[in-house]
């Protein structure tokens, strides 16, 4: 099957079995660009119980042979599908464009890249993810298997379509299981448009199949009873609904990604220019829609008048990048949807009609057609107040001052999320110190909102459970089995 789609050829069909299929289900999901709020599609097809149990047939069929197959014939599909993501990266960018609203300089390419990345990655792993032995020195040989799973899934959100399925499929792949994605009914077309390099990689039917619904679609998947495992990233509320289904269903194992309110801590002593650049980055990228966003900025108070400034003026620069996320130079484009940005808008005028603290810069809608709007600060925050304590999920960031590193370590852990956090300083005891004090799964030092390959990434408290990326996702997808060896006789 070759790879046809575009903007004017969208894929709107389920893609089970290595087939596109179209569902029988008489409700489909309805999509608009958020550039304009036009509509893009109202047929492209929703997965209901019927289609949910195809795609955990077909996968269940496609298991024994998928889990034996040698190491190499797996690592050569899964570098091929990472390479035919890399050729496509331009067209499936812009699968998820049309919908998401992020340029491409700016984030396609990244999200792209990351979804190739961690398919080369996690194809290098698979040759190494070996088990473990222990000696007979008691009689018994002792060997640790780590065993696939089954047939797995994966609920993605809209916010990164394509980064979080290579997060997800590529250790779920690669160490053997089936997987079956379901992307966000926002932003459903990149990963339908996987089905013919999936094909083309060499997947066998059933390995790796793409079913695009709401969340019916994703409860029936967390509450399968022959799919052993859901991972999924989105929203809080619906991390613990899924934790709730596995748990009423088979126990399937579950891996959580979810929201943040990230600090950052910016000392007196810290390089100016660097931290403003990470923190302005921080809240822009993706037009703020991004889980590990440095959201609440503290700056002690020896350089918080300068720092004021040079924030506010680096966000000014930023809205004027503001524009056609089709356009070139275009470094932030609209939020996703009107949903999205009621969201925003209410959380900004909120903020100021209850003086939760003072507007520094932003707050405006920019145009009148589309979800654009303005980086906004907020400083001088009141603690109690919701756009210091809730995940806005937009380019809105607190800014704070603060005095002593005791009390800011206090501050910075005062919440029930623990994604990600930064600390500014040149002395590297204190960012030492302060990063292995915050209560958090990630910490950047001179640095913040970013992540690597091989690396744990996730949160402590309600901002997940378990890791991905680097070893521990493919000990996500495994279970340990021990088999112990009688050599008495
Ligand atoms: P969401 O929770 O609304 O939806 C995420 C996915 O879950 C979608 O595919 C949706 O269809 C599905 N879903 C919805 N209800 C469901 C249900 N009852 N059962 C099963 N599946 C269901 O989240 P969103 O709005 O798409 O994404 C934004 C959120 O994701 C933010 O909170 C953000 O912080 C978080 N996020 C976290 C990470 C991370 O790695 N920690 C990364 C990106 C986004």
């Amino acid at each position: 099957m070759a790879f046809q789609f575009s903007k004017s050829n969208l894929p709107k069909q389920l893609f089970i079995n290595n087939e596109f299929v179209k569902s029988k289900n008489p409700k489909k999901l309805s999509l608009y660009n958020p550039a304009d709020g036009s509509l893009v599609a109202d047929d492209v097809d929703l997965a209901d119980e019927n289609d949910v149990d195809a795609a955990v047939g077909a996968a269940e069929k496609a298991l024994p042979a998928w889990k034996r197959l040698t190491n190499i014939a797996r690592r050569d599909i899964m570098l091929k599908f990472a390479s035919l993501i890399e050729q496509r990266g331009k067209e499936l960018a812009e699968l998820s464009r049309i919908t998401l609203g992020a340029p491409y300089a700016s984030f396609g390419a990244f999200e792209t890249g990351m979804c190739a990345e961690a398919f080369k990655y996690n194809a290098g792993w698979i040759d190494k993810f070996a088990g473990e032995s222990f000696p007979q020195d008691d009689g018994f040989l002792k060997i640790v298997r780590n065993e696939p799973l089954g047939v797995c899934a994966g609920i993605v959100p809209w916010n990164g379509p394509l980064g979080t399925v290579g997060l997800k499929a590529a250790p779920a792949l690669a160490t053997g299981n089936c997987f079956i994605l379901k992307p966000s009914e926002k932003t459903p077309f990149a990963s339908l448009a996987l089905g013919p390099l999936i094909i083309e990689a060499g997947f066998p039917p059933g390995v790796f199949q793409v079913i695009s619904g709401d969340g019916s679609t994703g409860a029936l998947l967390a509450s399968h009873m022959r799919v052993r495992k859901v991972s999924f990233t989105g929203s809080i509320p619906t991390g613990k609904r899924i934790q709730e289904m596995a748990a009423k269903s088979n126990l399937k194992r579950v891996t959580l990604e979810l929201g943040g309110k990230s600090p950052a801590v910016v000392f007196d002593d810290a390089n100016l220019d660097n931290a403003v650049t990470w923190l302005a980055n921080a809240i822009t990228a993706n037009t703020g829609q991004v889980c590990f966003a440095a959201s609440r900025v503290y700056v002690q108070e020896g350089i918080y008048g300068k720092f004021v400034s040079a924030y506010k003026k680096a966000l000014q620069e930023k809205t004027k990048t503001i524009g056609d996320p089709e356009a070139d130079g275009t470094v932030m484009g609209p939020l996703i949807d009107k949903a999205q940005f009621d969201r925003v808008s209410g959380f900004i005028s909120r903020g100021q009609s209850e003086n939760q603290g003072t507007l520094l810069t932003g707050g405006q809608r920019v145009g009148s057609q589309g979800f654009f709007i303005e980086p906004t600060v907020f400083e001088n925050v009141r603690p109690d107040a919701e756009i210091i304590t809730q995940e806005i999920f937009g380019p809105v960031a607190v800014l704070n001052s603060f005095k002593t590193e005791e009390e800011i370590i206090e501050k910075s852990n005062n919440t029930n999320f623990g994604l990600m956090a930064g600390v500014f300083t040149e002395n590297v005891n204190r960012a030492l110190r302060v990063a292995s004090a915050f209560d958090s799964g990630m910490v950047g030092v001179n640095c913040v909102s970013l992540m690597m390959m091989q690396t744990p990434f996730g949160g402590t408290k309600e901002s997940g459970v378990g890791r991905e990326c680097g070893k521990d996702a493919l000990l996500a997808f495994t279970d340990r089995k021990t088999v112990m060896v009688n050599m008495n006789y």
